[in-house]
């Protein structure tokens, strides 16, 4: 530390260029600090840093921090308490951590391993002007820092920490739970499902927030190893329809299942909601590229004679656009798919019996999705829970039937069936070709150029956008992408098999499958900084990894 402080005294007043002198690794009485990469200028972006604290100088059993779903629960609690003493002691402004908001994501902000923690920093060093403020910079790295350490990681509330760990093991067991029985999702009783608002993750407040309570005949009992006996409904495999008057909850209910797939904080309401990691939010997208898909199963001839086997286009419709959705989730392996009606095309959704009348099946290239979910489930193994208020139609498909009312769940599926008894509907079930997901699309090298001028440049924008060489993939149509960490690190992923593994052979579920194995250890290796302070990114998952490579408008792939 002397020796920083002796660096800083030695620049102060320089130019800002002069700090590159504290590039390298100081000694610390509690952690080592490594400047790794040094701010060319004031108005770049932030100088990154790592603090390294060794766990014998710390003493947290090991048990917190060792098992794969604690590691990443531990990461977390470490980056959430850094996060927050930053804020306490008023460094917002010069000092940076990957904060994590409502879910338990795998971070790259704190990385833990037998040895040591790894706390990877963004810090803004003091200037007026392009001037050093060496005085400034010192009071920052060696007194406002240290302090923020001892207090967020050597005064650590082991209390909370244990909760927090705790809590993550039921998660854990919740998820097992749900897999083993090879189920959909687990809502627990006592869940608050709504949002403070429609750009707010966080709970409702309880005040006006009604907690979720399951059916009778769709709850179960859960033995969890701290929670204890938790009751809730379980939703099994099949097709679910979800129904209800206008502004019931019936979307709220859906977010909440498509927002199962992470694990939630103590308080958050949705901390005992779990949905199977491969559910993938399907919607229309009109206006979106598509690249070579088979849509054949939804949509067959086209006017002008273009080919749905190999759907191509740089504008898609609302119903082609929902079909590809449905058919790339399918490639990249999913399992269930959530749909709502708010963000469906109609004509995708349903045809009715009068409009069957009135255009004739050789006019409409459309077989809607009411005529297909059932293929899915039945030769494709694939579930959907379904949310449509305006139809009737779909209980002739639904294997149960749940009526959103006042916010409160009711099973109506006996009721819905003696409906299709008394009163069948008369629209003519179209049949198609028989489902066909096999196909294998093979992303070629030609379709990935990360160059922009001379440089490259790849990096996600926000939540919603990766900067890709010259394109712009837009993700904001897939709503399971949910952290601008998430974007940066699909933007990572994305390049990383471009660079690697996209040779013209690979098929794009092969690659998916290299980015989960290559991964499997951190996401570390994504960086472009080669192991230094990669500290900023969380982990996606391959749907939405493949979701960006389908978006990237010069993709090119053969079969
Ligand atoms: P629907 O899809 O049935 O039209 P939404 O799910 O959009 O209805 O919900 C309508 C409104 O009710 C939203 O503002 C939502 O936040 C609120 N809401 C949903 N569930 C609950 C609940 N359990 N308690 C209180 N308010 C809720
Ligand atoms: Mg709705």
């Amino acid at each position: 530390m002397q020796q920083l402080i002796q660096q800083l005294k030695r620049i102060d007043r320089k130019g800002y260029k002069a700090y590159n002198d504290i590039r390298g690794t100081f000694t610390f009485s509690s952690f080592r600090l490594h400047m790794d990469h040094i701010q060319a200028d004031p108005y770049a972006s932030p100088s990154r840093a790592r603090v390294v604290v060794q766990h014998r100088q710390l003493h947290i059993d090991p048990d917190l921090y060792e098992q794969g779903h604690r590691n990443v629960a531990f990461t977390d609690y470490v980056a959430r308490a850094v996060g927050k003493e930053i804020r306490k002691q008023n460094a917002q402004k010069s000092l940076f951590i990957d904060r994590p908001g409502q879910e338990i994501l795998e971070r790259t902000a704190v990385v833990c391993d037998r040895d040591k923690i790894d706390i990877r920093l963004s810090i803004h060093l003091p200037a007026r002007g392009r001037t050093i403020m060496g005085e400034e910079a010192r009071k920052l790295l060696t007194e406002k820092l240290p302090a923020i350490i001892e207090q967020a990681v050597f005064n650590m509330n082991m209390d909370e920490l244990r909760r927090h760990v705790a809590l993550s093991d039921d998660q854990e067991t919740l998820r097992a739970y749900v897999d083993d029985r090879e189920a959909l999702a687990f809502i627990a009783d006592g869940s608050i499902l709504p949002r403070a608002s429609g750009v707010e993750n966080r709970p409702l407040d309880p005040d006006s927030a009604i907690p979720f309570t399951s059916p009778e005949t769709m709850a179960v009992t859960v033995s969890l190893p701290h929670y204890g006996e938790l009751r809730g409904m379980l939703i099994p495999r099949g097709v679910h329809v979800i129904v209800g008057g206008g502004y019931h909850g019936k979307s709220t209910l859906l977010e909440a299942l498509e927002n199962g797939i992470y694990n939630h904080i103590d308080g958050d309401g949705r901390a005992y909601i779990v949905t199977t990691s491969s559910a993938c939010k399907i919607r229309a997208e009109d206006g979106r590229g598509v690249t070579d898909v088979n849509i054949s199963p939804f949509i067959g001839d086209l006017p002008n004679n273009k080919s749905t086997e190999r759907f191509q286009t740089e504008n898609a419709s609302g119903s082609t656009s929902q079909a590809t959705n449905i058919i790339e989730s399918l490639e990249a392996g999913s399992r269930l798919l959530l749909i709502d009606e708010d963000t469906s095309a109609t004509n995708f959704m349903i045809r009715d019996y009068r409009m069957q009348q009135l255009v004739a099946p050789d006019k409409e290239p459309i077989t809607p999705f009411i005529d297909r979910v059932r293929d899915l489930y039945e030769e494709e193994g694939v579930s959907t829970i379904i949310v449509v208020g305006g139809t009737g139609d779909y209980f002739d498909v639904a294997d149960t039937v749940t009526m959103m009312d006042e916010y409160r769940p009711f099973d109506v599926t006996d009721r819905a069936q003696a409906i299709v008894k008394i009163d069948e509907s008369q629209r003519i079930t179209h049949k198609a070709a028989p489902f066909t997901t096999k196909s294998r699309r093979i992303p070629e090298p030609k379709g990935f150029d990360a160059r922009r001028g001379k440089k490259e440049k790849v990096d996600g924008w926000g939540k919603n956008t990766i900067l890709y060489g010259r394109e712009t993939i837009d993700l904001s149509a897939v709503e399971q992408c949910i952290d601008p960490s998430q974007t940066r690190a699909i933007a990572r992923a994305v390049d990383f098999l471009a660079k690697k593994y996209v040779n013209g052979e690979r098929s794009l579920g092969e690659l998916l499958d290299i980015y989960e194995r290559e991964t499997a250890a951190g996401l570390d290796d994504l960086s472009p900084f080669k192991g230094k302070h990669p500290g900023d990114l969380a982990r996606p998952r391959r749907f939405e990894i493949a979701a960006a490579i389908n978006r990237l408008r010069t993709l090119s792939t053969r079969q």
